[in-house]
């Protein structure tokens, strides 16, 4: 469903494609391709904006505007989905903030 709130903006023109803002999104709703980083999902985007300082070029800005509602349940589907293409299981639980607030250590 539709409706006006906050989400990430990426402004290709400033995007160099380094990558630093990828790890720091915990719900992986930001990719690569080709060569940008792109918001692969609204429903994957919060928008609390964890990713904007890690920006070197200050490409990422929050910005207000009707987009697909935050799903945490699409968000934790398609966490499932990139781990089973990690070529190795991660040698470290790594602690994942949920949207809750709590702490997952799967
Ligand atoms: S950190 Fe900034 S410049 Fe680097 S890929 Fe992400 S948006 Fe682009």
């Amino acid at each position: 469903m539709k409706v006006v709130r906050k989400i990430v903006k990426i402004d290709e023109e400033k995007c160099n494609g380094c990558g630093l803002c990828i790890p720091s999104c915990h719900e992986g709703a930001l990719q690569i391709i080709d060569g940008k980083a792109r918001l692969v999902s609204e429903t994957y985007c919060d928008g609390l904006g964890a990713c904007l300082g890690e920006c070197p070029q200050g490409a990422i800005t929050i910005e207000e505007r009707v987009a697909e509602e935050f799903n945490e349940e699409e968000v934790k589907a398609h966490l499932e989905e990139k781990k089973k293409s990690l070529p190795f299981p991660p040698l470290l639980a790594q602690p994942r903030r949920l949207h809750s607030g709590q702490y997952n250590f799967t």
